[in-house]
């Protein structure tokens, strides 16, 4: 009996490796299926998210890459990183909406690319229902991995916070602080000082503010947010961190953990950054010097790394119809691409995934009826008796010199402006500032009109950017103007538009889909050449990360 069941067994046995010899060959002919219980083939997952990198921004980036007369790729005869990444790598398309809506915020878009789960507006690490939902970072921690969060706007801002925190909303930044420090995110390097710092420190006489003070060199606004006495850099220090607060400090800053704040909110614009760039002085550091610093870091860890690293401030360029700007934050991407490209090209257990969380904006150029073309004669056969002579303004290159050429975000200017004696605050002064620091000249009756002082009913409840709640009117699309006293840049940027030959949308996001753009063994990137949603996104890098 025992051996008749024996000889049994062992003959399935033999037909039962036959058979999987067979269908493993079968396999392996069509394409290479991974053993299985194999170790990860993935070792580091990194996701770069463009905020609001939608096609429109891509697309400026491109155009000013091959066409421009001051483009450094152009004199290099480079392409740009997205380029090189789009020409090596594999591309998909991602929709981004936010459950039960159309639309999405950066809060529930980076919750769900985080996640793989929907999850409702301005939610953070949680789904639709308002329950947490572990994120790739938390899993990667799980398994024994380290982590980082790199952003160029603050911290606990929504899309570094949907992978670490877990909040009903964006706006509990306090809360969003403690989960970040709980969570042990090995290396968070961006802007939020004031998150993390106790109330006392905004009082010039306390001990924490001189302390503190002389920590950040003098150089960061020291003035809390935080509604207690925590001091989340004290917990961090005996948690293990090392914390920086300037370039010169996160340069030296050796060990495992870092926890890097380099200014009270969110970190300088593209072209703050660039005029600061040249100065000895400079004390923060840009994105992509965060993001060689990290991944420096991550890399010295034995069991590989998650890595999110966020340009996040193209968003805020097309927010406030910034065209100059939106160029040079595009830049700043770019450059910081290149970085992780190239410690990625050299590797071949790691992924890389950048892809936007929605767009921003609906910028593009168009043609129109200014500054018609003149008439040119051509050497080719057919134009030989007649000239070349186009019916409108397809946009000449220039335009894009003109973009590169600004100096001043909008909101920097209307900084600047602000901040002059009230009794000077007058148009003139405005259009002054606009046209040094721009090449789009405004007249003193345009400038009036972004000064114009109108209650406007639509604005944002608590919203911190609304700033007053008198604030001057769009002239159309009004109701997508949501942000109170910034909207003033937007009609700065409407008043310049039609000199740029741009148009925008909306001072909000809009709904298409955005590219994704993965990098890493083929085997591994090809399923992400696809029409996805943000949360199948998510869940195919958690997949990978995990080995399922
Ligand atoms: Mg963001
Ligand atoms: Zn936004």
């Amino acid at each position: 009996m025992t051996s008749m069941r024996f000889s049994l067994r062992r003959r399935n046995i033999v037909i039962l490796a036959t058979a999987l010899l067979f269908t493993s060959c079968a396999a392996l002919e069509k394409k290479q299926v991974a053993p299985v219980q194999q170790e990860p083939k993935i070792r580091n997952v990194i996701v770069m998210i463009g905020d609001g990198m939608g096609f429109p921004a891509v697309g400026l980036l491109d155009s000013y890459a091959k066409y421009a007369a001051t483009s450094p790729y152009k004199a290099a005869g480079i392409k740009t990183a997205l380029e090189e990444l789009a020409d090596t790598g594999v591309i998909g398309f991602t929709s981004h909406e936010a459950a039960n809506v159309l639309v999405t915020d950066s809060a529930a878009s980076s919750t769900q690319i985080a996640s793989g789960k929907a999850a409702g507006s301005e939610m953070i690490g949680v789904d639709e229902q308002g329950n947490p939902t572990e994120t790739i970072l938390e899993k990667a921690k799980k398994m024994g991995k380290a982590t980082g969060l790199v952003s160029d706007t603050r911290l606990t801002h929504a899309t570094p916070a949907g992978f670490a925190a877990h909040q009903t909303a964006r706006a509990k930044e306090n809360e969003i602080a403690v989960d970040l420090l709980n969570n042990d995110v090995d290396v968070m390097l961006s802007g939020g000082l004031r998150y993390f710092i106790p109330q006392e420190a905004s009082d010039e006489a306390t001990d924490i503010h001189q302390s503190l003070k002389q920590r950040t060199s003098g150089k960061i606004k020291l003035k809390s947010s935080r509604k207690d006495s925590r001091n989340l850099i004290a917990e961090a220090e005996q948690k293990g961190y090392a914390v920086a607060f300037t370039k010169q400090q996160l340069e030296q800053a050796a060990g495992k953990k870092i926890l890097g704040l380099f200014s009270s909110s969110m970190m300088p614009d593209a072209l703050q950054q660039r005029a600061e760039l040249a100065k000895p002085e400079r004390s923060t550091p840009t994105l992509k010097e965060m993001t060689g610093k990290a991944l420096d870091t991550l890399a010295k860890h034995q069991n590989g790394f998650f890595l999110m690293v966020e340009a996040g401030q193209i968003d805020q360029a097309e927010h406030a119809n910034d065209a100059g700007r939106l160029l040079h934050e595009m830049l700043v991407m770019d450059e910081t691409l290149q970085v992780i490209l190239n410690w990625v090209k050299q590797r071949n257990d790691t992924l890389l995934i950048v892809l936007a969380d929605h767009n921003t904006g609906g910028f593009g150029f168009s043609y129109n009826r200014r500054n018609l073309p003149e008439k040119k004669e051509l050497p080719g056969l057919l134009f030989k008796n007649e000239p070349f002579e186009p019916e409108f303004n397809f946009v000449p290159h220039d335009v894009l010199d003109k973009l590169y050429a600004q100096k001043m975000s909008y909101q920097t200017i209307l900084e600047q402006f602000d901040a002059l004696p009230k009794k000077k605050q007058k148009p003139a002064a405005l259009a002054k500032l606009i046209n040094e620091n721009t090449a789009f000249p405004v007249t003193e009756k345009e400038a009036a009109r972004a000064l114009q002082e109108e209650r406007n009913a639509y604005y944002i409840k608590d919203h911190e950017a609304l700033g007053s709640k008198s604030f001057p009117k769009i002239d159309d699309f009004e109701e997508f103007y949501v942000y109170g006293a910034g909207v003033r840049a937007d009609i700065i940027g409407r008043i310049q538009s039609k000199f740029q030959s741009v148009v925008w949308a909306t001072g909000t996001h809009t709904n298409e889909p955005v590219p994704v753009l993965t990098y890493g063994p083929r085997e591994i990137t090809a399923q992400f050449g696809q029409m996805m949603h943000t949360t199948e996104v998510g869940q195919k890098a958690i997949n990978v990360l995990t080995g399922n």
